[in-house]
């Protein structure tokens, strides 16, 4: 075979497990890999909350130190894709660059049109880096308000009672806390986050009046010395803006194999594709999905380069995994299309196993370089077994 080039977008836990696997194959020489990506580090985004809170540095780690050395990385941005010509564009108006397969791995994370205007977003590292210098400034008793409390707003409450004991931290969710673990899921998050004084309210809608103020469903004035936007995030418009097939919200549309059934050659993981509900009604947008469906995407990818056939995904969760600050947490036990079970670990134990599944994310990503092929993943539920679609985070 001559060597063909394939070009990742998006260098986040997706793009890099396909870019690791693909090029740390035995014999790599019959691909060129080559990676585009706005910023030359990976961003651990799981880790972003304590970033914002103080209790980390960074969550950046220096590209290299995670990507195939075999792979070329582009720092830069894809501003379009030609698929009928096979070229990417870039931001910067460099050349482009012409592909043989591509994998769409763009994430998701908050455009400044989602965030209400005097709100902080959160998603990213800009982000938290200003929600962190933001904190530090504020007052003994400032109050700190999370819009949205899916596992993100949930873990960010947590983290920022910890470490800013002083301030009043407030999580206003849409509907109940945590309504999609157990009972004793439930249970253990609020009552860690009420040991931490975190106030919570449920089942709350609120409006933007002005920067500090907040009205709510029922009529409460809520003032805060901070606002931030915790709710859903959204995917980046590239997939839509190149005239590629995408669902509502902008995702591109794959089929079981991860391709994209209008262009063979483009392949989709992460955060920014729409997996079918046959395998993916179950997935919800996570590093533990995007893990496995960037692994998936880069066997399919070199089975069509081969003119064999691609399996279908089947990929299935065990534990969702949450940091309730630095010294607890929670595991829940989940089947393996994201049902709570019964069975959960809470409390220090629970902090610190989720310390070792944050830090093993980084080394799945790492053992690919050596070892391609060597992350495994949890299996998918059997087609009879298949919920109905999840939340995303
Ligand atoms: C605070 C927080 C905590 C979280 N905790 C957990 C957790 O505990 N467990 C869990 O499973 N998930 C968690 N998540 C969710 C998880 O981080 C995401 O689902 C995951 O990062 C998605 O991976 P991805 O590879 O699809 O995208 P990303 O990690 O978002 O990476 C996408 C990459 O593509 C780049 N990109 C975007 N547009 C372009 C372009 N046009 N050209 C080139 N590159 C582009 C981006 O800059 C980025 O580097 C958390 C998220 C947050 C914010």
């Amino acid at each position: 075979m001559s060597s063909r080039r394939v070009v990742i977008i998006g260098a986040g836990y997706a793009g890099v497990m396909a870019a690791n696997r693909l090029a740390g194959r035995r014999q790599p020489d019959d691909l060129n890999v080559t990676v585009v990506n706005p910023c030359a580090d990976l961003i651990q985004r799981i880790r972003l909350h304590e970033v914002a809170a103080g209790s980390r540095a960074t969550a950046q780690v220096p590209m290299r130190s995670v990507l195939s050395g075999r792979a070329e990385f582009i720092e830069d941005s894809a501003s379009r894709i030609d698929p009928v010509n096979r070229h990417v564009y870039f931001s910067s108006g460099r050349e482009p660059i012409g592909y043989d397969t591509l994998l769409y791995a763009v994430g998701s994370g908050h455009t400044s049109a989602d965030v209400p205007a005097g709100a902080h977003g959160f998603g990213d590292a800009e982000s938290a880096s200003r929600l962190r210098a933001r904190l530090s400034q504020l007052d003994e008793g400032a109050a700190v308000s999370i819009v949205g409390a899916g596992l993100t707003g949930i873990e960010l409450a947590a983290e920022i009672a910890e470490q800013y004991p002083r301030l009043h931290v407030r999580l206003i969710s849409r509907g109940i806390i945590g309504s999609d673990l157990s009972g004793s899921g439930q249970h253990a998050v609020r009552s860690r986050l009420a040991a931490l004084g975190v106030e919570i309210l449920e089942n709350t809608d609120v409006q933007w009046r002005d920067d500090s103020t907040l009205t709510t469903s029922g009529g409460y004035i809520l003032t805060s010395d901070c606002a931030v936007w915790a709710a859903g995030f959204r995917v980046p418009g590239l997939a839509r803006d190149s005239g590629l097939p995408t669902d509502a919200e902008g995702r591109l549309i794959v089929d079981e194999s991860l391709s994209c059934p209008e262009y063979p050659e483009i392949f989709g993981a992460g955060d920014a594709v729409r997996v079918p509900d046959s395998v993916g009604g179950h997935l919800r947008m996570s590093c533990a999905t995007a893990l496995p469906l960037g692994a998936h995407a880069a066997d399919s990818m070199m089975a069509r380069l081969q003119n064999r056939p691609a399996a279908a995904l089947s990929a299935g969760f065990m534990f969702r995994c949450i940091s309730l600050g630095r010294r607890s947490g929670l595991i829940q036990t989940v089947a393996a299309d994201d049902r709570p079970r019964q069975f959960v670990v809470q409390g220090r134990l629970a902090g610190l196993a989720k310390e070792q599944v944050c830090r093993m994310t980084l080394s799945w990503i790492r053992g690919e370089r050596r070892r391609s092929g060597s992350f495994r993943w949890p299996k998918g539920p059997l087609p009879a077994d298949v919920a109905v679609p999840v939340e995303a985070r």
